[in-house]
């Protein structure tokens, strides 16, 4: 049920909640560049940054470690740390909060628009901007836009930066826009379980050039030439001129993510049609779902835009939740929660402290949700029977 964890179980599952899209194309890429002898930053990873840059329309595209890696650049470069809050919601995978604690700043969490609509609320969010407020995460539950006109809007108002966590919505659009394109630095994952997967791996995406040049100075030490330039005679020394780390990305998985960039249209598509196969059974022969109170949400269903990263499922309550996924474990489906709730975890307990939120009832729908969401398998090789079983374990009396 955790992040590491999603994979380490496969064999046991009839139904996997997440699945590789992968297959000899992958392999042949590895290989490429195994035999190539040239591993890290080279051809692959500049490759791999211009074909992500243009397919999402994203005037710069750095390729990094991973998706936690890329919100501690993106932090860092646009100058957040000590005294600053930055706003978040409190749904989300636990990286961007613990990357604002880290920094030395102040996670500040927002609730959700409803249970049907998992991403920040704009009209909470203003009413949570401190004068030390500088940034706000926003984060595409499941691959499809949270009401980013209203959230930008806002921030410039309000001079804030905006960071998208955009680890769900890698190919996914807003209004003609790429997600990670609409804020001031976008932040993608290529972890096992993402749309585009390499193992480990991540992106940002940002127009601004004096950003991006920050962000490929702190991904390699803050040197300002690299080992690759050195290596075709274009530079023989170089300065450091910030503190910086090694997010660097190799070319191995850099060609992997070539492949699975190539791959990330058909299988989005694939995703939204299983997607559309869920919400029909559960309109014409899994009603009884709805009638007895679960609550699934849109995830961008409307449209055509989404990536369909996740699909999910909201419990009546707390209770049903675990009878629910019990039932499914016992069925070989594998399901997972996305996510639990933040302020609740012991270490922003510790972090917040007295002036943090009495996290539940400052978080209503926030809290609510985290305690009734339930993750469903999808992922583009789920079959349409596949779906059928799941929403019959689903909706079988215990
Ligand atoms: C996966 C994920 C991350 C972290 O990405 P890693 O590559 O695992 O470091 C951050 N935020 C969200 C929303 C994610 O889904």
């Amino acid at each position: 049920m955790n992040h590491e964890s999603s994979s380490a179980s496969v064999p046991s599952w009839r139904i996997t909640l997440s699945d590789l899209d992968w297959d000899t194309e992958e392999e042949e890429a590895a290989l490429r560049v195994i035999r190539s002898r040239w591993v890290t930053m080279g051809a692959e990873t500049h490759a791999f940054e211009e074909e992500f840059a243009a397919a999402l329309g994203a005037r710069h595209a750095i390729a990094v470690a991973n998706g936690t890696a890329a919100l501690h650049l993106a932090a860092l470069a646009l100058g957040l740390g000590a005294g600053a809050d930055v706003a978040q919601p409190a749904v989300n995978f636990v990286a961007a909060a613990n990357v604002t604690a880290l920094i030395g700043a102040r996670p500040v969490f927002g609730d959700i628009q409803s249970l049907a609509d998992p991403t920040l609320d704009p009209r909470d969010l203003e009413a949570r901007l401190t004068p030390t407020t500088r940034a706000v995460v926003v984060m595409h539950y499941g691959g499809a836009g949270c009401a980013m006109d209203e959230i930008v809007a806002l921030a410039r108002r309000r001079g804030l930066a905006v960071i998208e966590d955009a680890c769900h919505g890698v190919g996914a659009w807003y209004r003609g826009k790429a997600l990670g394109t609409l804020g001031d630095i976008g932040c993608f994952s290529f972890f096992s379980n993402k749309n585009l997967a390499i193992g480990e791996g991540g992106m940002l995406t940002t127009g601004d050039n004096a950003l991006a040049a920050r962000l490929r100075e702190l991904r390699s030490h803050g040197m300002t030439t690299l080992t690759w330039d050195r290596h075709r005679g274009h530079a023989s020394t170089y300065d450091v001129t910030a503190h910086g780390f090694n997010y660097r990305i190799d070319e191995i998985r850099a060609a992997i993510g070539r492949v699975q960039l190539r791959k990330l249209a058909a299988g989005n598509a694939r995703r939204r049609a299983l997607a559309r196969e869920y919400r029909r059974l559960v309109k014409e022969e899994f009603s009884s779902l709805l009638k007895s109170g679960w609550i699934f949400p849109e995830l961008g269903a409307a449209g055509d835009e989404a990536s369909h990263h996740l699909f999910v499922a909201v419990a009546p309550d707390a209770v049903s939740r675990q009878h629910a996924a019990d039932r499914l474990r016992a069925a070989g489906i594998q399901t997972s929660l996305h996510y639990p709730f933040i302020p609740a975890f012991s270490a922003f307990a510790r972090t917040l402290g007295e002036s943090g939120p009495t996290a539940e009832a400052d978080l209503p729908r926030a809290s609510q949700f985290c305690r009734r969401v339930l993750t469903l398998p999808l992922h583009p090789r789920l079959l349409p029977g596949d779906v059928r079983l799941v929403l019959a374990a689903l909706a079988a009396q215990s």
